[in-house]
């Protein structure tokens, strides 16, 4: 009799989360795709250091992650931030991680506000403290739809900083991709508002500019 195991292999056979075909769960074309680089540029008055050019590949290899909570897409996206980390002149003994924070809708349906839950476990993996104080303050729409116009405006005035937290270290925003910078510009404006100390961004991705 077969094993429980080879039997869900035939009802669900693994796929590669970046192309979809039937095998591994991230075939080598895929994997030599997200071969982390260092790529870096400047988005709303910081520079913002990315690990992977966003690309059909890539998207999808985000997406299995945070859509669906793919262990091993996860496990890319907080390798190549710690790549970046590494590869970024910061001095370590005084950085702190800051998450992107996730919409309340995000959060419910992807059962973890997916950004935190990654930067927790680059803290753990680096002993970078994090530092959790943005906070969605108003209803913004999914960027993914929107011009890189129409970002800036759904953004603006989007991001606070949490009550009770206090300006300590130099902050470094954590995001998966950055596309236009709308959500950089923003989190940026918050956290100086709030008289916070921002040198820059790590992303996991890049996008080449959109138009
Ligand atoms: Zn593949």
């Amino acid at each position: 009799m077969k094993s429980i195991q080879e039997l869900s292999q035939i009802i669900f056979p693994t796929r590669c989360f970046g192309c979809n075909s039937i095998g591994i769960s991230i075939c080598s074309q895929c994997r030599s795709e997200w071969h982390p680089h260092y790529y870096q540029t400047h988005v709303g008055g910081i520079n913002v250091h990315s690990a992977v050019l966003y690309s059909p590949t890539s998207s999808k290899i985000i997406l299995s992650a945070k859509e669906n909570g793919i262990k091993g897409a996860d496990a890319l996206i907080i390798s190549a931030i710690i790549h970046v980390l590494n590869q970024g002149n910061f001095s370590w003994h005084n950085i702190r991680l800051v998450p992107v924070p996730s919409s309340t809708n995000n959060r419910r349906r992807r059962g973890r506000d997916f950004i935190q839950s990654i930067c927790k476990e680059v803290s753990q993996q680096t002993q970078i403290p994090l530092s959790s104080i943005l906070t969605i303050v108003k209803k913004v729409e999914d960027q993914s739809g929107l011009t890189a116009k129409d970002r800036v405006s759904n953004m603006n005035g989007a991001f606070g900083v949490k009550s009770h937290s206090h300006p300590v270290g130099d902050l470094l925003l954590i995001d998966d991709v950055v596309t236009t910078g709308a959500t950089v510009t923003e989190a940026v404006r918050a956290l100086r508002a709030g008289g916070f100390h921002v040198i820059g961004s790590v992303t996991a991705c890049v996008t080449q500019p959109l138009r």
